[in-house]
């Protein structure tokens, strides 16, 4: 008698699981969503692979407004900043009714910068492997794709004093400054701050300004809390996505 309603039970446990699995599909029901808010057109698509590059470079494309104004951020270009870099990728996709289009260069080097442990100097591998991934496989597109801004995302380990979360063009009196400061001016904690030393300016936002991408760079102070690090991250994003491009 007990060994039968045992079994009755189990059976119906076992209808209710497959009932689970084939009516309410927990996957489903979230690929449903993200199709419902667009975000169907976001494509990866990997540009560079070669092993003897040092890395690889991927481009997360049509976040936000697909058929918005196009805006490249690109991350990774100091594989040792990626904190900052892992802020971006995490909070971007998750605002709503963005005004632009936005796609994503993420720099992936392969060599172990981890054990380099802190934010170092100039000096530390990877550092001048994301640098050159940047130039040769990064530049050509965002120069020849149609961008209305590009955004470098770094991060610093506090070596400029008061400043600990800033943009600032590489380049005075181009474009890329005066976005760089309406970003500043409309946020609460980003500065505008030019600390006239850069290694990655010639790699990349140098010749974008240069050659008619405006260009800014966003650093963040690496030892905030994470919590402080996303608020300014959507200060960021929600500020670049109110700048008026003509
Ligand atoms: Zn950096």
């Amino acid at each position: 008698m007990l060994k039968r309603r045992l079994k009755l039970i189990l059976l119906i446990a076992l209808v209710v699981v497959i009932f689970a699995i084939l009516v309410v599909n927990p996957f489903k029901v979230i690929n449903d969503e993200l199709s419902a808010n667009g975000t169907s057109a976001v494509t990866h698509e990997l540009i560079a692979n070669n092993s003897s590059d040092g890395g690889s470079v991927e481009v997360i494309r049509n976040i936000g407004n697909p058929d918005g104004k196009k805006i490249a951020y690109i991350v990774g270009v100091h594989p040792l900043e990626n904190d900052t870099h892992k802020t971006l990728l995490k909070l971007l996709p998750t605002v709503d009714n963005l005004n632009y289009c936005y796609d994503i260069y993420v720099i992936n080097v392969s060599l172990d910068f981890s054990q380099y442990g802190h934010l170092l100097p100039d000096d530390e591998p990877g550092r001048a492997t994301g640098q050159d991934l940047a130039y040769k496989y990064v530049y050509p597109q965002i120069v020849n794709g149609s961008y209305e801004l590009a955004v470098d995302v770094h991060a610093h380990g506090g070596a400029y004093g008061d400043y600990n979360t800033f943009v600032f063009c590489p380049v005075d009196g181009e474009t890329g400054e005066s976005y760089g400061r309406n970003v500043s001016q409309s946020t609460q904690n980003i500065s505008y701050y030019n600390p006239y030393h850069t290694t990655s300016g010639p790699y990349l936002t140098i010749p974008l300004n240069e050659h008619g991408t405006p260009a800014f760079y966003f650093e963040e102070n690496s030892f905030i809390t994470q919590s402080i690090k996303d608020n300014h991250m959507l200060e960021l994003i929600h500020a670049v996505d109110n700048l008026k491009f003509s």
